[in-house]
């Protein structure tokens, strides 16, 4: 299938094709059409790199790490721990200690709740939210309220999908102890001001987490840049393997927790009676990790640092207006969160239509987005509404993506409009 020629910005045309080319899952039909995936805020596309690397190590390095002896084993090794260094560097730290293997997002939001907060708060003490998390920011703090007694804040949103810095001021004081916030909203799109609210929370002495998992694949990150103590993301959403997500913790902070999970590769010496705890990271790695998946993702890091992070950000950014100007003109759509600084996440009701309806239709147009509340339905039902439609983009969408996505609304309306 020839790739569709880009018009939106000069040094486009040749780049975005190149892209295009290297995601062999684009390249399908879906129910008779051409697929058009605009859903890669659920999970990212993979490209060719990717799928080599991962299949690589099986063919070739299959073999469990860090105990082994033999050649095997130690390539496994080699292979992790080089991807570890690759990632770290990706987001900013040079420091291997400081970057911890986890599942995903999930799990290290999960990991610094029990390691870091569970043993430290209580009665009297404040954790500090926006009113946007994804899910996955917001139930660990519940438990951690509900086990120690301290107290959940929320920082109100704006019916534009913002949070203002004042708001968050009003939410934090020298109770608060953890800020955990995202860096970009997965249902709106928005891009919070995380720098300056580390610099607020640090100024009271709390700690900041930030979710990274709708940031990495759509701007450059830099952990020392904002600051932050926690940083956390999702291998699958920077077109990495599934099931590979990494913790960023300053490493004063992961040397003083406690394992979040026990077993093999944590320890140094284990007898019934005692067990001494590993150097870090591996102190927080228990069990066997996703060996191929961090090879995987250190591939995918490759390719999103060969097109460069600027390029795709300045891509999206462009298409973003492109589909706003596009979509605005359709009469009975109404965007949900429109904030001025956001990436290309466009969530949006249709006037008499429930969003899975939309989300069916234009399935059957080969059109794969979003509908529901996005695992965020807090900040779903602050917009007023029970669900959205949401397209979000990825490197290798284009305008024809968009084009086919507006006159799929139009099917949409007119067969229930
Ligand atoms: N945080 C945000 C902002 C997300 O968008 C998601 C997933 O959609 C998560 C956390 C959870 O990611 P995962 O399911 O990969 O652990």
């Amino acid at each position: 299938m020839t790739a569709p020629v880009s018009i939106l910005h000069e040094d486009n045309t040749g780049t975005h094709a190149r892209i295009r080319n290297d995601f062999p899952a684009l390249h399908q039909r879906v129910n008779g059409k051409r697929l058009v995936y605009l859903d890669s805020a659920a999970t990212a596309f993979k490209p060719r790199c990717v799928i080599e690397a991962v299949r690589d190590v099986w063919e070739r390095d299959c073999a469990n790490i860090h105990r082994g002896v033999h050649t095997l084993s130690q390539r496994a090794t080699q292979r992790y721990e080089d991807a570890r260094v690759k990632i770290g560097r990706f987001i900013g730290t040079d420091d291997r200690r400081e970057l911890v293997f986890v599942r995903g997002a999930t799990e290290a939001i999960n990991l610094v709740a029990h390691s870091y907060a569970l043993p430290r708060l209580g009665l009297g003490d404040e954790i500090v939210i926006t009113g946007l998390e994804h899910h996955a920011n917001i139930v660990p703090w519940q438990v951690v309220r509900d086990r120690t007694g301290a107290t959940l804040k929320v920082v109100p949103v704006s019916i534009s999908g913002e949070v203002a810095l004042s708001a968050v001021e009003q939410q934090l004081s020298s109770k608060t102890k953890i800020v955990a916030l995202a860096h970009v909203s997965n249902a709106l799109g928005t891009i919070l001001r995380v720098k300056e609210i580390v610099n607020r929370a640090h100024a009271l002495g709390a700690v900041v987490l930030v979710d990274g998992a709708q940031a990495v694949p759509h701007l450059p990150v830099n952990v020392m840049d904002l600051g932050c103590d926690f940083y956390v993301f999702s291998g699958h959403k920077l077109y990495g393997p599934d099931g590979t997500g990494v913790l960023f913790a300053r490493r004063e902070l992961l040397e003083s927790m406690v394992p979040y999970q026990t077993g093999g590769d944590m320890i140094l010496s284990v007898t019934f009676e005692k067990t001494l705890y590993n150097e870090l990271p591996a102190r927080f790695e228990a069990g066997t990790p996703n060996i191929s998946g961090a090879v995987g993702l250190a591939a995918a890091i490759d390719f999103i640092s060969d097109v460069g992070l600027e390029w795709i950000f300045r891509h999206e950014q462009l298409l973003l207006k492109f589909a706003q100007e596009k979509l605005s003109k359709i009469e009975g759509l109404r965007f949900i969160g429109t904030a001025s600084d956001k990436v290309g996440v466009i969530s949006f009701v249709l006037e008499g239509v429930h969003a899975h309806d939309i989300g069916t239709i234009l399935d059957a147009e080969g059109i794969a987005i979003r509908t529901g509340h996005h695992c965020a339905q807090p900040v779903v039902e602050r917009m007023g509404v029970a669900a959205t439609a949401r397209a979000s983009l990825g490197m290798y969408n284009d305008e024809s993506d968009i084009v086919a996505l507006a006159e799929g609304i139009q099917r949409v309306k007119q067969m229930l409009g």
